[in-house]
């Protein structure tokens, strides 16, 4: 069962790429753009990605070497 969720805000990261090098399961970088794309996300509102996940743990650090903040983490139980 879920205990968090990533929320991602697509529409302003700025195509840094380390979020996809700590934590590949859960981004991946799109070749079009160059921005990462939430890996099994649902677009929530426009640019805004959502995906429910287990442990925060990768996920963490993602948010940590993400330059724009556009990673964020929420513990949903
Ligand atoms: S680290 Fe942040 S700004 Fe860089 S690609 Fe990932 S989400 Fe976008």
């Amino acid at each position: 069962m879920a205990k968090y969720k990533i929320i991602y805000d697509r529409n302003n990261c700025v195509a840094a790429g380390p979020c996809a090098a700590v934590d590949p399961e859960h981004f991946s970088i799109n070749p079009d753009d160059g921005k990462a794309d939430l890996v099994g996300g649902k677009e929530t509102s426009p640019g805004i990605f959502e995906l429910d996940i287990e442990s925060d743990e990768a996920a963490q650090q993602a948010v940590e070497v993400c330059p724009a903040a556009v990673i964020q983490i929420k513990k949903i139980e």
